[in-house]
């Protein structure tokens, strides 16, 4: 098989691996979202694609996360393959892990603790890697990679001892040094956007997760538990000098009754290009979308 074709077939045995598991666990697909007048602040990623219709700006989705707080009002598990527009400044084309549009595994549980979502991602990881490994793992081999079955839980390492240990870069180090998935958890209250939730018994500290992969390949997926009170999330988005008025329609949504959940993103590509061992996940797109990059369709 041609190299391009086996990522291709490889990303769609990604997709129905992750919908047999999810559908098994009880999970409904929602329908992605592209444009809303509210998404994802993403503070690492400033530029904001926008388009003007009908008297008013719509924002290309950057995440959906607000639209998965609001969908577990109606079904207690749901998931959505995602498309993000995220216009990442032009450097990052060359990190291997970048593209400014991409797909996302966007899921979120009602009711549910970081744990739950933590024992999830392992085990549609591992259900993910076992599926490919069945249906392509002789061409993978012939190919030099090998797709391993990872002892689970998979160890955890908070942020601030990774820095301790790792230093500024620890999640690249961390990632490089390590042959099996690593959570990160407890991010700093100002390292992430302002839905993931403070922990109430330890201020200053979310209950969110980064799972990096192994051998380099960097971070796989983030999610955590997240705010879901009114007062909270305005403080938080205070906080963090966003204006809550650009928030307006979520904080209402807040205010008539937003249940608590936990949930992450998964990046399609990143996974398949971890599964494929290839250098940039590009490789992964027909038409990619590399900042910086040319494109002709
Ligand atoms: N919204 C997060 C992201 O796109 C994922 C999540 O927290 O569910 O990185
Ligand atoms: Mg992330």
């Amino acid at each position: 098989m041609k190299p391009f074709a086996l990522a291709l077939e490889v990303t769609s045995a990604v997709l129905g691996a992750c919908r047999e598991f999810l559908g098994e666990e009880g999970f409904v697909e929602l329908l992605p979202v592209i444009l809303a007048p509210v998404t994802d602040p993403l503070r690492t990623t400033p530029d904001r694609a926008i388009i003007s219709a009908y008297g008013q700006n719509w924002y290309l989705t950057r995440s959906m996360i607000f639209h998965k707080q609001a969908a577990v009002r109606v079904c207690p598990k749901i998931f959505s393959f995602s498309p993000n527009v995220r216009l990442e400044p032009q450097e990052r084309g060359s990190t291997g892990r970048h593209l400014f549009e991409f797909v996302q595994l966007d899921l979120e549980v009602r009711e549910a603790t970081r744990d739950v979502l933590m024992d999830l991602g392992e085990r549609l990881l591992i259900h993910v890697l076992e599926e490919v490994r069945r249906d392509f793992g002789r061409e993978l081999a012939a190919r030099g990679r090998e797709l391993l079955t990872y002892p689970r839980p998979f160890p955890r390492i908070s942020w601030h001892e990774a820095k301790k240990e790792f230093g500024e870069n620890f999640e690249e180090a961390l990632s490089e040094r390590s042959s099996i998935p690593v959570w990160i958890v407890d991010f700093p209250i100002d390292q992430r956007e302002f839905y993931d939730r403070e922990d109430p018994d330890r201020p200053g500290i979310l209950v969110d997760m980064d799972l990096l992969y192994p051998q380099g390949y960097g971070e796989a997926l983030s999610g955590g538990e997240r705010e879901y009170q009114p007062g909270r999330i305005r403080a938080r988005i205070m906080r963090q000098g966003l204006d809550p008025e650009d928030y307006a329609g979520f904080l209402r949504l807040a205010e008539e009754g937003l249940p608590p959940s936990a949930g992450f993103g998964i990046g399609i590509e990143r996974l398949v290009r971890f599964i494929l061992g290839l250098a940039h996940v590009g490789e992964v797109r027909l038409f990619p979308r590399i900042p910086g990059a040319a494109v002709s369709l």
